[in-house]
C-alpha cells in the first residue's frame, strides 16, 4: 500500500511507530497531486513548500518523543472558501481570484494547533453554489471514477482528493448536501454536522441559515477523529451553542443491535433511479442482519424541500454577497465606470459567473417588497413544516436512512443548459439541511456503470455519535 491511500488511524500510528516521516507521507502526497490533478483538476492552489515546512515540523515534534494530537503530520485539504492566512483563498469565483485573506477561519486554526500539513486548497463550486463542481472559474472538477463525469458539488475538489489519494482527508461546507453529495459520487464518507457543531468564522457564507462544516474522509473511524478535532463553541461564531463536545470514538464500537432505523418511502419514490434504491436497500438488510431494526416512515414535506430550498438559499445568499463588490471586497472591474453605481455592476458583471447571476436575481425577487410574504416568508413558513416532519420520526426511530443522491454522477456538461435538473439532485440531501440535523453519506456500492453510490444516514441535531455508530457498523458488514 503507498502512504497516501492510508487512513488517518493508520497514518498517524505509522507516524508514531517511526515507519516513515511527515514529510515522506507529505512528498507521497505531493507526486500523487502532481501526477494526477492535471486530470482531476481537484486542487486549486497547491501549497508544496509550506506543506514539506510544516511536515518537518511535526517530525521534529514526533522526534522529541512528544505525545502530539492524532493529526500531526496528516496531509488534507480545505475546501477553497476557508479563509487560510496568507494562501489564496478564491471561491472558485474571478471576483476573488487574487483575494489572499489575513486570518484563518477558525477550524483551520483548531486543525494548525493539532500540526496539520495543508497541501493545499480545493475547487467547488463559485461561493458553494451548486451540486457538480463544474461552476468554477478553473474549470470543473472530474470523477476520480470516471473522468467524463462530475464529482458532484459543490466540495467536488475535497471529494474527488481524497477519493484519488492526493491527500488523507479534507474539509468541506454543506448547506443544501454539498458534502454529502460529491462524498456519494466519489465513493468516500462525507459528514453533514448539525447546525451550529463546527464554527463557521472565516468561512465565506453562502445561505447563513442552513451552511455547515465539516469533513470528507476514507472511513468512519477518520470522521469522527477530524470532526472531534474542529467542533465546539466558538466565541466568534453566536450560532455555535455552548454544548459539549462528546467523545465521538467511543460510538465506534457500539454495535446496532436494536436500533431503529427509519426508512421514509419518499426516499425510494419518484425520481429515484431503480438501481440507486436497490443498491441501498440491499444495504439497508445488511444493517438489520447486524441486529437493527427496519421502520418504514414517512416524511411527506420532502417533496417541498427543493422548492422552498431555492427561495430561501438564494435569498440569503443574493445578501451575503453584497459585499464583494470590487471595492470592499474582491477585484476592480476593468472597463471604465462613469459612477460608482456603474463601477459595482462592471465589477460584479465581471466578477460572477452565471450560476451566481441567476440566484442573485432569484433572491433578490423573491425577497423584494411586495413578494416577501408570497415567497420567503412561505418558504420559512414549510421550512417549518419540514422540521416538524423529522421531529415526529424522530420519535419513532433512532436515525433514518436513504440514498444520498437520486441519481449517478452525470457526463460533464451533460445539464449545461437545464440548471433545474441539476437543482433537483438535491432532493435527498436539502431537507436535512433546512432542519439542521446531521447527516452522514457512506459508500455502499457501485451501479452497472460502476458508478459510486452513497447510504444517507441521518440523525437528530448534535447527535453525530449515532451516525458515526451505524456507518461503522455498515463498514463493517457491507461492500
Ligand atoms: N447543490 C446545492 C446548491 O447548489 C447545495 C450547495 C451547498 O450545499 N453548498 O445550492
Amino acid at each position: 500500500m503507498n502512504l497516501n491511500e492510508l487512513t488517518i488511524t493508520q497514518a498517524a500510528k505509522g507516524l508514531r511507530n517511526k515507519q516513515f516521516s511527515a514529510v515522506e507521507l507529505t512528498k507521497v502526497c505531493l507526486d500523487q497531486i502532481e501526477k494526477r490533478n492535471k486530470d482531476v483538476n481537484a486542487f486549486i492552489t497547491v501549497c508544496q513548500d509550506s506543506a514539506l515546512k510544516e511536515a518537518e515540523e511535526a517530525d521534529k515534534g514526533f522526534a522529541t518523543g512528544k505525545d502530539l494530537p492524532i493529526l500531526a503530520g496528516i496531509p488534507c485539504a480545505i475546501k477553497d472558501n476557508f479563509n487560510t492566512k496568507g494562501i489564496r483563498t478564491t471561491c472558485a469565483s474571478k471576483i476573488l481570484d487574487n483575494f489572499v485573506p489575513t486570518y484563518d477561519a477558525t477550524s483551520i486554526k483548531k486543525l494548525k494547533e493539532q500540526g496539520m500539513v495543508l497541501l493545499g486548497k480545493t475547487n467547488l463550486d463559485e461561493y458553494t453554489c451548486g451540486a457538480s463542481c463544474e461552476h468554477s472559474c478553473f474549470g470543473p472538477t472530474k470523477n476520480p471514477y470516471d473522468l467524463d463525469r462530475i464529482s458532484g458539488g459543490s466540495s467536488g475538489g475535497s471529494a474527488a482528493a481524497v477519493a484519488d489519494n492526493m491527500c488523507l482527508y479534507s474539509l468541506g461546507t454543506d448547506t443544501g448536501g454539498s458534502i454529502r453529495q460529491p462524498a456519494s459520487f466519489c465513493n468516500i464518507i462525507g459528514l453533514k454536522v448539525t447546525y451550529g457543531r463546527v464554527s463557521r468564522f472565516g468561512v465565506t457564507s453562502f445561505a447563513s441559515s442552513l451552511d455547515t462544516i465539516g469533513p470528507l474522509t476514507k472511513t468512519v473511524e477518520d470522521a469522527a477523529i477530524v470532526l472531534q478535532a474542529i467542533a465546539g463553541k466558538d466565541p466568534l461564531d453566536s450560532t455555535t451553542p455552548d454544548k459539549e463536545v462528546p467523545n465521538y470514538s467511543l460510538f465506534l464500537d457500539k454495535g446496532i443491535k436494536g436500533l431503529r432505523i427509519g426508512v421514509p418511502k419518499e426516499y425510494f419514490g419518484e425520481g429515484i433511479d431503480n438501481e440507486i434504491a436497490e443498491i441501498v436497500r440491499k444495504a439497508l438488510k445488511d444493517l438489520e442482519q447486524e441486529g437493527a431494526i427496519l421502520k418504514e416512515i414517512s416524511l411527506p414535506m420532502t417533496k417541498y424541500g427543493v422548492a422552498l430550498y431555492y427561495i430561501i438559499a438564494p435569498t440569503e445568499l443574493s445578501a451575503n454577497l453584497g459585499r464583494f463588490d470590487g471595492i470592499r471586497y474582491g477585484r476592480k472591474g476593468e472597463a471604465k465606470a462613469e459612477d460608482l453605481i456603474e463601477q459595482y455592476k462592471i465589477s460584479r458583471g465581471e466578477g460572477f459567473g452565471d450560476e451566481i447571476k441567476r440566484r442573485i436575481m432569484i433572491g433578490t425577487y423573491v425577497s423584494s417588497a411586495g413578494y416577501y410574504d408570497a415567497y420567503y416568508k412561505k418558504a420559512q413558513k414549510v421550512r417549518t413544516l419540514i422540521i416538524q416532519d423529522f421531529n415526529e420520526a424522530f420519535e419513532e426511530v433512532d436515525v433514518i436512512c436513504g440514498p444520498a443522491s437520486p441519481i449517478p454522477p452525470w457526463k460533464i456538461g451533460e445539464n449545461e443548459n437545464n440548471p433545474l435538473a441539476e437543482y433537483l439532485a438535491d432532493l435527498m440531501t436539502i431537507p436535512a439541511s433546512c432542519a439542521g440535523i446531521t447527516g452522514m453519506s457512506v459508500p455502499c456500492g457501485k451501479d452497472s456503470k460502476e458508478l459510486p453510490v452513497g447510504l444517507q444516514i441521518l440523525a437528530p441535531q448534535f447527535e453525530e455519535g449515532r451516525l458515526f455508530q451505524v456507518g461503522r457498523a455498515y463498514e463493517r458488514v457491507g461492500r
